[in-house]
């Protein structure tokens, strides 16, 4: 493997982490246990969610809640042409077709004054996704939502301690919502996720999907169809500890976005995203809009530093050709427009200072020469 000068992640794990771990192993209590309850609980209070599942990482936890709200074969679901590709493929695993709808081109969130032109008589559901630490705006989301009988499914995978309108957690405001912990996430399990809701019957088919159609694991009778959706006692330990430092984390990674902020503030090739009013950022990388983004990107690689730019359009992706799904470019030209010309740089906690320094000198460095 290429060893970077500066790489593009590392998790904030440590001493914390382990000790967790350790005790995990004493009590030789390896799946779902004490710790994960603790989790759970942590999670609650912080989002103020009324219920938690466990689930063994985002994008089954995604699939879980949307099994939860009974989307099917024959359905659709409105989400993002802007996201990782596990917001769709949830979707299609449920043999749902997934319907992409453009972003905004100030924080690259799904556009609301979009979403109802794509809405049809099969139509069941919206998925908006909290992007880069960002949250989406919700409120019209849930007016549509209200006004067309639609459940929503909040894909809140990089929006932990992200609150709408600095009151309400991502992924609490619609029917379901999840959170992810893989290990790019602010904090981490390594995999794991959580998903959230509010509402009692969902709350009950969520614990008997994820646990072999039954509520108590050590029972052989399942009165529903179910599946494994488990974490290990081992995940949860170390997520623990993360939900401890996450203060710390927000801290540390803002003052980095911070700083990049500020010494390319005078690189006219250089745009940052906006930040909303209507939310706080917890900087999932520093992603800006550049001038040249792949000549940029090839220039930064040569010099130690790894990059990586946005999403592909969802729309675009090879499969959605092969499942016989027809979507026009020119129904996303914001997506289409940032893809290309987004870049993310690395805000992990563990970067040093003079480290964020070099990629912004390599960056004017670029941009001096051509
Ligand atoms: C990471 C991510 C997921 C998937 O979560 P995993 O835990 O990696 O499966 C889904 N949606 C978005 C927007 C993500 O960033």
């Amino acid at each position: 493997m290429k060893k970077y000068k500066v790489p593009q992640l590392e998790p904030y794990v440590g001493k914390e982490e382990l000790e967790n771990l350790k005790k995990v192993i004493k009590t030789k209590w390896l799946t779902e246990g004490p710790f994960s309850k603790q989790f759970i609980e942590v999670i609650k209070k912080f989002t103020g969610a009324k219920h938690i599942v466990l689930a063994n990482n985002g994008t089954m936890g995604l699939y879980l809640g949307l099994l939860a709200l009974r989307i099917k074969k024959g359905d659709e679901v409105v989400l993002p042409d802007f996201s990782f590709i596990a917001s769709a493929a949830s979707i299609i695993f449920t043999g749902a077709k997934p319907v992409f709808v453009d972003i905004t081109d100030t924080n690259l969130n799904i556009d609301p004054g979009k979403i109802e032109e794509k809405i049809t008589l099969k139509t069941r559901a919206i998925m908006p996704v909290h992007i880069y630490g960002q949250s989406a705006d919700i409120d019209p989301i849930l007016e549509i939502a209200n006004k067309r009988n639609l459940k929503v499914i909040e894909d809140a995978a990089q929006g932990y301690g992200v609150f709408y309108k600095r009151k309400y957690h991502t992924g609490t405001m619609g029917d379901v919502g999840m959170i992810s912990f893989f290990a790019d996430k602010t904090i981490t399990c390594g995999e794991g996720a959580v998903v959230m809701t509010n509402d009692d019957k969902i709350y009950e088919k969520l614990l008997y999907l994820r646990n072999q159609g039954r509520l108590r694991s050590g029972s052989f009778f399942s009165p529903k169809l179910g599946m494994n959706f488990r974490m290990t006692d081992l995940q949860c330990a170390v997520g623990v500890a993360q939900a401890k430092k996450f203060k710390e984390i927000e801290k540390i990674k803002l003052r980095n976005h911070n700083l990049y902020k500020n010494l390319l503030k005078d690189e006219k090739n250089v745009v940052f995203i906006k930040e909303e009013d209507y939310t706080n950022i917890v900087p999932f990388r520093t992603n800006v809009l550049v001038k040249d983004q792949k000549r940029l990107c090839e220039f930064l690689e040569k010099n130690g530093i790894m990059t990586r730019g946005f999403f592909y359009p969802l729309h675009k992706q090879g499969l959605m050709k092969s499942l016989g799904y027809k979507y026009d470019d020119k129904d996303f030209p914001v997506t289409m427009r940032v893809s290309e010309e987004g870049l993310s740089l690395p805000v992990f906690c563990s970067l040093k200072e003079e480290q964020i320094r070099y990629v912004c000198d390599k960056i004017k460095e670029f941009y001096n020469n051509c």
